[in-house]
C-alpha cells in the first residue's frame, strides 16, 4: 500500500521502538517522568525557549496555546485556512470562548499589513484583539513557506500593540531542512510555538509547545483541565527524542520527493494546476470539474491513497514511510492513467 493521505500515517521503526522499549518513566503529572522532562529540555534547548510541554497532540499543543493567550470574548487573528481554526473542531470558541478574525492571502499566508489593519481599536464595541497565529509549513495553502523576514515584519507588529504571536510548526522542521534556518530563530520571534512529533518525524503520537516559564507554567494547568496529562508518557516521550535527534535532516528527502511528484503532475494532461511544492505537502486541481472522486478511486485500484481537498482538488503528502521504490510506482501509475 502507498499511502500518501497524511504524513501522519507513519509507524515507528524498528530502532524507534527499542527506544521506547528501554525508557526510564514515572509519573508524569507529578513531574516524575525522566524521558518527558528529558524531551522538555531538549526541546526547549533547541528553540532558546524557556520551557516546554510534551502533550498529547498538535490540536491540544495550539489549543492549550489559545487558552493561556486570550480571555473569553477576545479576537485571534489568523488566516481563513489556519488549521487552528479550520480544522480544530471549532476548539477556540468551544474550549476558550475566544472569537476569530479570519484574513485571506494566497496560498494560506498573512501579512504583517493585514495583521495590523486588522488590529480592533480600544473600543468597548469591539472584541479585544489579544493574539496572532501563523502556520508554518502551511498545511492547506500547500505546504507553503513563509519568508522569515516577514514573520519578523509580524513579530514586530504584534509586540507594538501588545498582541502574543503563536506559531503553529506542525511541520516547522520540513520548513527548516527547507531554508536552513534553525529552531532558535524562531523561538525569538514568538510567544509559544507548537510543534508535532507524529506528522513527517515519525514518532507515533505527541506535540510540543513551547515557551517562556511562566507561559508553560499556565500551559501545564490548561494541559490537564484539558485532559491531557498523562502518566508514564516517558515511553512516547521516547520516541519524540529518537525523531528530534534521528529524523530531522531527512525530511530533506521527503519535500525532495515531494518536489518530483509536483513535477510529474503538473506534465499530465488531466492535470490543471500544482501549487509550487515547497515541502512535503503537494495541491492540485484536476482539469475535471468534480474529478477527484473518480480520480482517487483510479489511484485506489492500484493501492495508492490519496485525500480530497475539494471535488475538484487532491492532496499528497510525503513522508518516512514514503520511499523511493513507492514514488517510482506512483509515477508509472499516474502516467498511464
Ligand atoms: C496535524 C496538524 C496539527 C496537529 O494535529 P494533531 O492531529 O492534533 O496532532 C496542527 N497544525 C497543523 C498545520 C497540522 O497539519
Amino acid at each position: 500500500m502507498i499511502d500518501l493521505r497524511s504524513d501522519t500515517v507513519t509507524r515507528p521503526t524498528k530502532a524507534m521502538l527499542e527506544a521506547m522499549f528501554t525508557a526510564q518513566v514515572g509519573d508524569d503529572v507529578f513531574g516524575d517522568d525522566p524521558t518527558v522532562n528529558a524531551l522538555e529540555k531538549m526541546a526547549s534547548e533547541m528553540f532558546g525557549m524557556e520551557a516546554a510541554l510534551f502533550c498529547p497532540s498538535g490540536t491540544m499543543t495550539n489549543q492549550i496555546a489559545i487558552n493561556v493567550h486570550t480571555r473569553p470574548g477576545d479576537e485571534v487573528i489568523c488566516h481563513k485556512y489556519a488549521h487552528i481554526y479550520y480544522y480544530e473542531g471549532g476548539a477556540i470558541m468551544r474550549n476558550s470562548g475566544a472569537s476569530v478574525c479570519l484574513l485571506d492571502g494566497p496560498r494560506g499566508l498573512i501579512t504583517a499589513g493585514e495583521v495590523e489593519r486588522h488590529i480592533n481599536p480600544d473600543d468597548v464595541h469591539r472584541p479585544v484583539t489579544s493574539l496572532v497565529e501563523v502556520e508554518n509549513s502551511m498545511n492547506k495553502g500547500g505546504g507553503t513557506l513563509y519568508k522569515y523576514d516577514e514573520l519578523v515584519s509580524i513579530s514586530n507588529v504584534c509586540r507594538k500593540h501588545g498582541l502574543k504571536f503563536h506559531l503553529d510548526g506542525a511541520r516547522l522542521f520540513n520548513a527548516l531542512v527547507e531554508t536552513g534556518e534553525k529552531p532558535d530563530a524562531y523561538g525569538r520571534l514568538f510567544d509559544s510555538v507548537s510543534v508535532c512529533l507524529s506528522k513527517g518525524l515519525g514518532a507515533p503520537t505527541g506535540s510540543l509547545l513551547m515557551g517562556n516559564k511562566q507561559f508553560i507554567r499556565q500551559a501545564r494547568r490548561v494541559r490537564k483541565a484539558f485532559g491531557g496529562g498523562m502518566r508514564q508518557a516517558g515511553y512516547l516521550a521516547a520516541a519524540g527524542i529518537y525523531a528530534l535527534t534521528n529524523n530531522i535532516d531527512r525530511l530533506k528527502m521527503d519535500n525532495e520527493r515531494a518536489r518530483y511528484l509536483g513535477n510529474v503532475l503538473s506534465k499530465l494532461s488531466f492535470v490543471e494546476m500544482v501549487i509550487p511544492v515547497e515541502t512535503n505537502i503537494v495541491i492540485f486541481r484536476l482539469r475535471e470539474k468534480d474529478g477527484a472522486n473518480e480520480f482517487l478511486a483510479v489511484l485506489r485500484d492500484h493501492n495508492i491513497h490519496a485525500l480530497q481537498m475539494d471535488p475538484q482538488t487532491v492532496r499528497f503528502v510525503s513522508h518516512l514511510d514514503f520511499t523511493d521504490e513507492m514514488l517510482q510506482k506512483t509515477e508509472l501509475v499516474l502516467k498511464k492513467i
